[in-house]
Order: structure tokens, then sequence, then C-alpha cells
């Protein structure tokens, strides 16, 4: 099965700074690792280039007063233009609309190849800037490329319907926001409780306005969620809500920052964890939207040994392929070179450091969670 691969190493232009915690390096030793497994083949995935989003295309979703603003900010990082941008989160850098509009612009090239029907599944790794809002960048975020990308494919399409399903640890705010009262957008997305993580919102009682009441799912999932939880939020949660709403692609965010091991938050999921998961999620679409998929990156921040190791699953599940467990020695061999230790296998993980009481809990936990989603 053939996918496509939009990516080139101009991406990684999306730097804040050295000290950043989203590093762009990330994003190029995931395609070092998938490239190394062999992935980046003729029955597999396709590298396709990816071009900026125009103006029009980022009007869609962002104000022009804001994209405004990142032009300027572009110019002179130093410069104060408001809108979210400046020291905190997400600073201004010399190119960031350039960088942005790019990574936006992959996003929409990737949608536009699976709803032209020249692939079925398409993988934007630098995308997934889930935060970002109409009027401002929030939490490392200046476009928001999924709504941009989505939003493109409305507009081509008048009939098309999407569902959007969040797996980032962090709720996805900016695309609900974009979509809160837009019937053809489903937008799911599994978090950290916003009680104990950013961005604080995404309770499950927020559910859509207006024409778009009820496609808006929050499933808020308990500090040191188990891959147990996030596959009972798949079953009970997910899966009934796309069947339901049938859409005719499913567009995906693929946070690794819900590992246990990530820095900045605080859940519990494995690599065997994601897996399953992005099989779960491989075999809904194929169920419910022609097997049609647009998997975009995400947070993560245990980026040398996590993310390219979750990324590589996710795509071996785009192109339908089982990864030996084996990591090739010369993507080890580059993890050595950041003086980081490199994995031994591609599924080896400690997992989270929680006893059986506490297992317990959280799974308990989620099910009631699970429960107030469901009584809407
Ligand atoms: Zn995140």
């Amino acid at each position: 099965m053939q996918a496509a691969l939009v990516y080139d190493a101009s991406m990684e232009a999306y730097d804040f700074s050295p000290d950043h915690p989203l590093r762009p390096e990330r994003v190029s030793l995931s395609i070092a690792l998938v490239e190394a497994y062999g992935l980046i083949a003729p029955d597999a995935l396709e590298s396709a280039a990816p071009r900026p989003a125009t103006r029009a295309e980022l009007l869609r979703v962002h104000v022009a007063a804001y994209v405004d603003a990142v032009v300027r900010a572009s110019h002179d990082p130093d410069l104060p233009v408001g809108h979210g941008l400046g020291p905190g989160d997400t600073p201004a850098f010399e190119g960031m609309h350039d960088a942005a509009a790019l990574v936006a612009g992959a996003s929409v090239a990737a949608i536009e190849r699976v709803t032209s029907g020249a692939v079925r599944r398409a993988f934007a790794p630098a995308g997934g800037l889930h935060h970002a809002h109409r009027d401002r960048a929030a939490g490392f975020c200046v476009y928001n490329d999924a709504a941009v990308a989505i939003a493109a494919a409305l507009s081509a399409d008048p009939d098309l319907r999407i569902a959007y399903i969040d797996i980032d640890a962090h709720h996805g705010d900016g695309v609900q926001e974009a979509f809160y009262d837009q019937p053809r957008v489903l937008t799911i997305s599994l978090h950290e409780d916003g009680r104990y993580l950013y961005p604080g919102t995404g309770s499950y009682r927020e559910r859509g306005a207006a024409a778009g009441l009820a496609t808006v799912i929050n499933v808020p999932v308990p500090p040191f969620a188990t891959p147990e939880c996030y596959l009972l939020a798949c079953e009970s949660v997910v899966a009934p809500a796309v069947r339901a709403f049938s859409p005719d692609l499913i567009v995906t965010q693929n946070g690794a920052d819900a590992h246990w091991s990530d820095p900045l938050t605080t859940l519990g999921m494995t690599l065997d964890g994601y897996e399953t998961l992005f099989a779960r999620l491989s075999d809904l679409a194929d169920e419910t939207a022609g097997g049609r998929v647009v998997a975009l990156g995400g947070g993560g921040y245990s980026w040398q040994t996590v993310v390219p190791r979750v990324w590589a699953l996710l795509a071996s599940s785009l192109v339908g392929k089982r990864l030996p467990d084996a990591l090739p020695e010369s993507w080890r061999e580059r993890v050595r070179a950041l003086g980081v230790d490199p994995p031994e296998t591609l599924r080896e993980d400690a997992g989270p450091q929680i006893d059986d009481a506490t297992r317990e809990l959280v799974l308990h936990d989620t099910r009631h969670v699970v429960e107030k989603v469901l009584e809407g």
C-alpha cells in the first residue's frame, strides 16, 4: 500500500531557539528511523515535497491581523506585536512566517493527496500544531496546520465530512475552536485532564455549538493514564462516534507526548500502547472512511529516543507493515552521536512507574470520564 510522506529538510526552519523544547530534529530523527527501516519505498511511503500555505489558505482559519503580526515579527523578532508572540512558549524568530506557512502547506498538501485519490494515506510529521488560535500563537504553535488543511479540504469539496482525532497529551484546543460550530467536522481529543496540564481546556462539557453541537468530543484522561485507558476511550467513545459520523476521511494528530517518559506531561502511554492504538485507528479508518487517513505529528519532548520510535510505529501502521523489533544500527549510531544512549529495541519500554493500586485507580477514573462523555 502506498502512502505519501510530506516532508523535507527545509522544514527544520521551524525552530524557536536552541533551548526551546520543540526541537525540529525530532522530526528529522523520526524520518531517519522510518527510512532506516526501509519504509520509504515504492510499496510503502513515497516522499512528496511540501509547499507553503498561501495567505488565502491561512485566512480560512486565522484573522488577517494575526497573520500580519506574524509577518512583522518574522522580520523583526524583537518587535512587540502581541497575538501571543514573544517571550514565553511561542517566541518570535526570524523567518517564522515562512517556516510556519511551510508546515501548514505540508499538511494541506497531505490532505490534497488523499482527497484527490492519489494515495489513501498521507503523513505530515512536522504538522499537528494544534494550539494555534484564530488570532494568536500559543503552546509552540504559530499557524494551525491541522485546521488550515481541514478548512482547505472543506472548501474544495462542499460535501466532504472529516473526523479529526487528536491523541496528543494536550487538548487540541485550536482545532476545536476552528470547527466548534462546523457540523462537517467531528473533533475528538483525548488528553491529560486540563486541571493538571496545559492548556487547561478540554472538559467533556465542551460539546460544540449551533449547527456543530455534539460534533466536539473531549475525553480528559487522568494523570498516569495507561494504554488500557486509551484503548477503553478508543473503543467506547472514539470508534462509535466516528462510525455514527461516517466521515470521508480521518485526520489524526499523533503527539508522542502521552508517553510516560515525556518531560512535559504526566501520562502513562507506552510504545506498545501507541502501536495498538495506531492499529485500532487504522482499522477504524478502513471501516468508516475508505481507509483514508491524514496523519500529522504533534508534541513529544523525549525527542531523541521516544518520538522517533512512536512515529516509526505510526508510519508502519499507515502502510500496513509490522516493523521488526531490532532497531537499525545506523539510526542507533545517530542517537549515540547526540550524546544519548539509544534504546535497544523498537518496543523496549519500562512503562510508567506506578503500582497496581494506582493503575486500577487510573482505569477507574477513566471509566468515569467515559461515562460522562457518553451521557452527553
Ligand atoms: Zn502536546
